[in-house]
């Protein structure tokens, strides 16, 4: 930032971005929001919910386009400038793209980012892209159309490959594949997916299952599916293709992913550990649940409920002061797995 642009981000916005950052009880720096924009999803993935019964929150229980933009400048001005919107599935939310675009808006904000199941992808890439979308993540977890019923077990494989084409064409960069490794369901996929990355400038990000509550009892609890380690599937991508590059990893992608390259390839290998190597430490985020709560961990330290205070009038302080306290309550590292609280990534926000 230049010499007067505080000045004129004062006089124009009220607030400079970042002056007063949120930092926690282990000088951990919160510069990320995740929102989750609804719990809804056309998908049902096996680790993640159940096929049938899942009970939808009541439309008033969710935050308003308004009010997810309200904390999201509170956000910025206390130094978040990187924003992911998730769910839930965020696509099946009616007009995503005019929330992208607010989002997209607001001043400090310079990384804007979502994660799909893609299926909505080929109508809505273009439109996201035009409202400021920059990045996007998309899960897919199997090229194979009878395993893709089986995980997903919804909607088809080819909306989402033409998703994926969508998301290219509009542009959107760097495009991540996220792929959760889920040992005699697609493991034996691994190096197909890392192929990908060959002659085409994505990322495959292989992620490790986390038996979260809620997946364990849809998924492993009915013995679906067994973990598989992200050094294990290290070793099978490198018996096809030999050793792995590691990356030095440049701003777009630092976060929780080791990154590697296969030789000559136009793309890269992401591989997130949270079970094998939890990244605790380097943690940054924050999240806004759809129902307006603020978390500083996925798994621990619960939720500071600002529905409420948001509805009668909450200022930005008042904002910033919930993003405080969640702050002063996350753990240095979170509780082991068996103690948890019931929860899936869709309800709080993936
Ligand atoms: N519906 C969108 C999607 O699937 O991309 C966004 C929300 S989803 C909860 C976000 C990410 O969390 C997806 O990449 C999904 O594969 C991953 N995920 C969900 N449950 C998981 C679990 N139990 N373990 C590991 N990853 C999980
Ligand atoms: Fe839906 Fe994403 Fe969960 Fe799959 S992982 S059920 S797409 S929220």
């Amino acid at each position: 930032m230049s010499s007067v642009a505080p000045l004129v981000s004062l006089l124009r916005h009220g607030f400079i971005p970042g002056s007063d950052r949120i930092v926690d009880r282990y000088g951990r720096t919160f510069t990320y929001l995740r929102v989750s924009v609804t719990d809804l999803c056309n998908l049902r993935c096996v680790y993640c919910m159940p096929d049938e019964g899942m009970k939808w929150l009541p439309r008033d229980e969710i935050l308003s386009f308004e009010e997810i933009v309200t904390v999201v400048e509170a956000a910025a001005a206390v130094g978040v400038y990187k924003i992911r919107l998730t769910g839930g599935e965020p696509l099946v939310r009616s007009d995503i793209a005019a929330l992208t675009g607010m989002v997209a808006r607001v001043p400090g904000i310079t990384d804007l980012a979502l994660t799909t199941n893609g299926t909505r992808l080929a109508e809505l890439a273009i439109p996201l892209a035009l409202a400021g979308l920059k990045r996007i993540n998309i899960s897919l977890d199997t090229m194979d159309p009878t395993k893709f019923k089986a995980i997903a077990r919804r909607h088809e494989l080819s909306e989402v490959l033409e998703g994926i084409r969508a998301a290219q064409n509009a542009g959107l960069n760097p495009i991540k594949i996220n792929m959760v490794v889920l040992g005699g369901l697609n493991d034996a996929e691994v190096a197909d997916f890392a192929s990908m990355t060959l002659d085409q400038d994505l990322d495959v990000r292989f992620i490790e299952y986390m038996p979260l509550e809620e997946a364990k009892g849809c998924a492993m609890g009915s013995g679906n599916f067994s973990f598989v380690s992200n050094e294990l599937t290290k070793q099978r991508i490198a018996a096809r293709f030999g050793t792995l590059e590691p990356l030095e990893t440049g701003d777009t992608m630092k976060g929780p992913a080791e990154v590697f390259r296969l030789k000559n390839a136009a793309g890269r290998l992401g591989f997130i550990s949270a079970m094998s190597a939890p990244f605790c430490q380097k943690c940054d985020r924050l999240r806004l649940t759809a129902t307006g709560e603020i978390r500083s961990c996925l798994l621990d330290g619960g939720g500071i409920p600002i529905k409420q205070m948001l509805r009668n009038g909450g200022t930005r302080a008042d904002i910033i002061a919930a993003f405080r306290e969640s702050a002063d309550i996350k753990p240095e590292v979170h509780k082991d797995w068996a103690n948890i609280p019931a929860a899936s990534m869709s309800q709080i926000g993936g």
